[in-house]
């Protein structure tokens, strides 16, 4: 083994009081997306090591790049702690390179080394110019950068950096219950909450037969692409039909919308308070559709005292789109199979409603009966982002 994978935790780095803990739970979640490739993981304060083989190398980069708690990553060339060592390597590699200038920086952790780092860099910099011809240092814009990381066990050699995906680890907040729709938007706040390390389940509510099987089927494809950023998501599926159709039936129509989504939240709260979350979490923006506007919000909000993050609220559509395609959910958003919400929706939404209407309007039929039954009728479906364990439900 001579190269290695030498990560950079980033923004978990000023959390000193937690540091252990945010270093074991980004240790675990590598090991656990890393389960299937012949990888040694180790880890210390500052840096986790991956030991891997070449050709797996590729593929465990792509999924590096989506762990939430990794700032940089680099493949680096290990070698021992001294400079003999050090200067070999350093030729050996730059002799495989094309370049004209280059420059050489260097991080010495390992205090007792008998060079500080800036005598270690012009060291480097001198053998450099003597093994290699033509070549000569920039230190403002040099064509290669040579970085050096000197460690009391080993050193490392690297001239990449990769950039990972930031974050905290997921699993360094607790549960968070993602509201999630066939859309655009509630993809985009299911990773965003996760990039915060929320551990994430989602529910979808879905209406059938007035929505279809494809439509679930979206939601579970949607699902799986969020499963990148994780181990695996729990999704349930809420039987929407019954509540759904009462609505319709007892309630005036400019309200339809407002009291459905009032009766999601009624529910989501039940799913979170059983499955010891703490949050809900849903793709809201404001201002974007009529039950979004900031009354209508507070009108829906008011069934529950839970937590409701919406991480897009202040995003505009564009700024979404961006982070979908991203984090390719998109194409699989923009397919054109019916939401519960599209299917039922009025002519003229209230885009002002009335808290005390609202609620006089769905006293017009029982529907804390139909919320236990929905609740007890949740079918849970465990997705992982490789497999597809859902193909029997369809
Ligand atoms: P998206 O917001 O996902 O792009 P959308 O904009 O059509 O879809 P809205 O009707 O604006 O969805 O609903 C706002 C939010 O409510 C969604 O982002 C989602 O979090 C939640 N939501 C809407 N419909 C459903 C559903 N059928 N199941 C679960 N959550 C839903
Ligand atoms: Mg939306």
């Amino acid at each position: 083994m001579d190269r290695i994978i030498l990560i950079k935790y980033g923004e978990l780095s000023t959390k000193k009081a937690n540091r252990n803990f945010f270093i074991n739970t980004l240790y675990n979640n590598v090991k656990n997306k890393l389960i299937n490739y012949d990888v040694k993981i180790s880890k210390d304060r500052a840096r986790m090591y991956i030991e891997f083989r070449d050709n797996e190398l590729e593929d465990i980069k792509s999924i590096i790049d989506r762990v939430f708690g990794i700032h940089m990553y680099h493949i680096a060339y290990i070698v021992n702690t001294n400079i003999d060592d050090i200067s070999n390597k350093v030729v050996e590699i730059l002799k495989n390179e094309t370049f004209s200038t280059f420059k050489v920086e260097t991080k010495r952790s390992y205090k007792s080394f008998p060079q500080d780092s800036m005598e270690i860099s012009r060291k480097l910099g001198g053998v450099v110019l003597k093994n290699i011809d033509n070549v000569s240092v920039d230190v403002h814009n040099p064509d290669i950068l040579v970085q050096v990381e000197v460690r009391e066990n080993h050193s490392y050699i690297y001239l990449n950096n990769y950039t990972g995906a930031g974050g905290y680890p997921v699993g360094t907040q607790p549960k968070g219950m993602l509201m999630l729709s066939g859309g655009i938007d509630s993809p985009v706040a299911g990773y965003l909450a996760m990039k915060r390390g929320i551990q994430l389940e989602a529910v979808y509510f879905e209406a059938i037969p007035h929505t279809s099987l494809e439509a679930r089927n979206k939601v579970l494809e949607l699902t799986k692409k969020l499963a990148a950023y994780t181990n695996y998501i729990n999704l349930h599926v809420v039987n929407f039909t019954p509540i759904q159709e009462a609505i319709y039936k007892n309630c005036r129509s400019d309200y339809c919308i407002t009291i459905m989504r009032r009766m999601m939240y009624r529910i989501m709260e039940k799913i979170v308070k059983s499955h010891n979350g703490y949050v809900i979490i849903n793709g809201e923006s404001v201002g974007q559709v009529a039950s979004q506007t900031l009354t209508s919000m507070a009108v829906i909000n008011s069934v529950t005292n839970v937590p409701v993050i919406r991480p897009v609220a202040c995003f505009d559509k564009l700024e979404i789109i961006d982070i979908a395609r991203k984090i390719d959910t998109y194409e699989t958003s923009i397919l054109p199979y019916e939401d519960c919400c599209t299917v039922f929706v009025p002519k003229h939404p209230a885009i002002n409603p009335k808290l005390d209407v609202a609620i006089r309007e769905e006293e017009k039929f029982d529907y804390q009966t139909m919320i236990d039954e929905a609740v007890d009728t949740i079918n849970t479906i465990k997705v992982r982002e490789e497999v597809n364990e859902f193909k029997n439900l369809l």
